[in-house]
């Protein structure tokens, strides 16, 4: 039987692991010496929960138990100002449900989530993303590489863990979004994790004085956004839903003076959407409405390489469960949603059947200290959880 005393207790002892002092916010980038101890700690707590406690070489802390398993967990690294529950909400419940269960759960605290060598690091070359030769030479702002960093582990370190051991992968998290918190439920289902797309376009018009050139003479490439993403919002419209999302950035108009009729202007043009059709109608879209702007306003149009990632669908049999899970512990106060955020289970997906499910964010902040959740709120999601894999809750 899950006990949600001791779950809270674990949670704010993680926290202590660097505290900020300022709310409830914890700085503890991974191989930090704060992440370090964290993880000691997590070894000792998993080694007492009867599991097998493994560090991989990427520094990835697992608690193995015997046989095959299910794994539950997320990250216990943090941005560099964080807050207390971002990952560690994830591998704290994991750990509450080991304990109660009689075998069958595994636990994963996946390291450098959030990117200090560049982001999701231990879930990328667990799965295959990327290897760990390469990664060794990534360096974080301070010019310290990922190879020295976990040279802190090195004695502790052993194999990978052979991912066919498990069952599949579910990772709960706090939302980081507003959605529950406007919305008023308890409990999000994910119904998939959300791919993006990502194009950087330049108008090219021509510079002239911003006084002697008449305005239908001009091929001012300011205007020419400015009417693209008009364009673009209209025409968007007839394809998009509530949670499809867009944004225009990294705006570069040049010369960007008061006297000059801007000459050229290069921007991003970002979207991102739970269905890979919805995402490639919407690239169609992009560049339509660039070529009809283009021809409008006598632009020439260069368009970047396109930056992408495929949106990842959550296992329809470990979503049904996590569905009746919620709906016995909070029946009517659970939802289904997208995830707009990538974690771990993203990686995750490409060796396991994954799923995941989050809990409401209070004013929808994270990677803040301010970031919290009811605590009423964090023991529904640990329920649901134990729930949905078996274990008396
Ligand atoms: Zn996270």
């Amino acid at each position: 039987m899950i006990d949600p005393d001791r779950f809270l207790r674990d949670l704010h002892k993680l926290r202590s692991f660097g505290a900020s002092g300022v709310g409830k916010g914890v700085i503890r980038p991974a191989f930090s010496d704060a992440d370090i101890a964290a993880r000691k700690w997590l070894w000792e707590q998993f080694k007492n929960a009867g599991l097998e406690p493994h560090f991989d070489p990427t520094g990835n802390l697992f608690g193995l138990a015997e046989g095959p398993s299910v794994l539950l967990g997320s990250h216990s690294d943090s941005q560099p100002e964080g807050g207390w529950l971002d990952g560690a909400l994830g591998v704290i419940a994991a750990l509450e449900i080991a304990r109660a269960s009689d075998g069958g759960v595994s636990v994963v605290s996946f390291q450098d989530e959030e990117g200090r060598f560049g982001g999701l690091t231990g879930s990328a070359i667990w799965s295959g993303q990327q290897t760990l030769e390469q990664t060794d030479l990534f360096v974080d702002r301070q010019g310290v590489s990922f190879a020295q960093a976990r040279a802190v582990l090195t004695d502790q370190m052993r194999d990978f863990v052979d991912p066919g051991r498990f069952t599949g992968f579910i990772e709960m998290h706090i939302e980081q979004g507003l959605t529950l918190d406007h919305s008023g439920q308890k409990i999000g289902v994910v119904s998939e994790i959300v791919g993006m797309r990502d194009l950087t376009i330049t108008f090219q018009g021509q510079q002239n004085h911003a006084g002697t050139t008449q305005m239908h003479l001009r091929r001012d490439a300011f205007q020419a956004l400015s009417a693209f993403n008009a364009l673009l919002n209209e025409r968007f419209a007839e394809v998009v839903t509530a949670t499809t999302v867009w944004t225009i950035g990294h705006v570069k108009v040049s010369p960007n003076a008061a006297s000059i009729v801007p000459g050229q202007v290069t921007f991003s043009v970002q979207w991102r959407d739970g269905s890979s059709s919805r995402l490639a109608q919407m690239e169609q879209i992009v560049r339509q409405a660039v070529a009809d702007t283009a021809d409008a306003y006598k632009m020439q149009v260069s368009i970047g390489a396109m930056v992408g990632l495929e949106p990842v669908a959550m296992n329809a049999d470990i979503r049904q469960s996590l569905e009746a899970s919620a709906d016995k512990v909070v029946p009517d106060h659970w939802q289904t949603m997208p995830s707009g955020a990538l974690h771990d289970a993203t990686n995750v997906s490409h060796i396991l059947p994954v799923a995941m499910l989050f809990v409401p964010s209070i004013g929808g902040i994270s990677h803040d200290f301010a970031e919290d959740t009811a605590e009423q709120d964090l023991i529904t999601g640990l329920k649901v959880l134990a729930g949905a894999v078996g274990v008396a809750n």
